[in-house]
């Protein structure tokens, strides 16, 4: 039987592991994409204090991983199924085998926000794309549009633009969420043109994408983009789906949770993007996996079986 076990190896997830491993936890990660979640997606991190040259997310991935592993912390690749909460031992259905623990610690993170238009889905991976980190190197000297307001369509706008031709950033307002130093950056990029109050209607193309039209908002005026390729980055929602049934959320979907990063169900924590908080970044979603690591920790080693 584990000792902890996590879900989700981002940032979160591992730093809960390495405080687990480190505690001399018998720790698993289970992780059914790649170390790092959306962290490893980041082209640039430049605000994780002691990182003082930029380094990319999936550089720093494999940091947080080989620390983890160094202290014991195992890792499965697989996807969970199912989840039984209740009891002293929890167990976690996996697509590989079940796992049985004393405690769980969700760190699934979000998932990318779709725009909800008629063919986005028909269009996706043929010029619609959610990671401009991973797909923009298709874009190599082609016009495209990033559609969103926030960190991270300002940083997929500049990043893009250095082997893009053109990237239009549509915002449906005239001010962007994104902090001031990456409006700054998108400001003095000659080749990235800002359309503001602006929302994407219908993406053009029939088997690749050609264009897209946007309407204003004030006015309703139209306009078309000639474009082979939109990134969407209008935020993200919790990968919270597994637990919805026996988890507290908020009304967002958020995992609730205490100062110990416990959730509603004893021995059970969360940490990182998928619980309710204020501000998500990779040190907030670090700090979190720290605390969930270090009560799980401490509840593990109280475990009374069948209490
Ligand atoms: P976000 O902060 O939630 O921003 C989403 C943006 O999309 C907003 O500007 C929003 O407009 C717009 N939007 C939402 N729904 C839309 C729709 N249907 N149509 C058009 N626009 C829509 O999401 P994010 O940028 O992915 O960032 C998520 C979190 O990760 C944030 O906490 C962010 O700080 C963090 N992050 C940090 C970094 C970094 O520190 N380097 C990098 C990436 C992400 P409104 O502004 O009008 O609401």
């Amino acid at each position: 039987m584990y000792d902890v076990v996590i879900i989700g190896g981002g940032p979160a997830g591992m730093s809960c592991g390495l405080y687990a491993g480190r505690a001399g936890m018998k720790t698993m990660i289970v992780e059914k994409m790649f170390s790092g979640g959306q962290m490893s997606t980041t082209n640039e991190v430049e605000n994780y204090p002691g990182v003082e040259n930029v380094i990319s997310g999936a550089e720093l991935a494999y940091k947080f991983e080989n620390q983890a592993r160094k202290f014991g912390v195992e890792f499965l690749n697989a996807d969970v199924t199912g989840v039984q909460l209740e009891g002293a031992v929890k167990k976690i259905v996996t697509s590989q085998e079940t796992l049985e623990t004393k405690t769980v610690v969700f760190a699934m993170g979000t998932v990318a926000r779709k725009l909800g238009l008629e063919d986005e889905a028909r269009l996706t991976g043929k010029g619609v794309s959610y990671c401009a980190t991973c797909d923009g190197a298709f874009f190599r000297g082609k016009d495209v549009a990033v559609i969103g307001g926030g960190d991270t369509a300002l940083e997929d706008a500049i990043f893009l633009s250095r082997f893009c031709s053109k990237v239009y950033l549509v915002h449906r307002r005239n001010e962007f969420r994104g902090a001031k130093v990456l409006q700054d950056q998108v400001l003095q990029t000659e080749n990235i043109e800002i359309c503001y109050q602006m929302v994407a209607e219908k993406i053009l193309g029939e088997n690749r994408v050609e264009g897209v039209v946007l309407r204003q908002a004030e006015n309703m005026a139209q306009r078309q983009l000639t474009v082979q390729g939109i990134f969407v980055a209008v935020g993200s929602d919790p990968s919270s789906q597994l637990v919805q049934e026996v988890l507290e959320l908020s009304k967002g979907g958020y995992i609730l949770t205490d100062d110990t990063m416990q959730t509603s169900i004893p021995g059970v924590y969360a940490a990182g993007d998928i619980r309710e908080k204020q501000l998500r970044q990779i040190i907030t979603a670090a700090s979190d996996g720290a605390i969930a690591g270090f009560n799980a920790a401490l509840y593990a080693t109280k475990f009374v079986p069948f209490g």
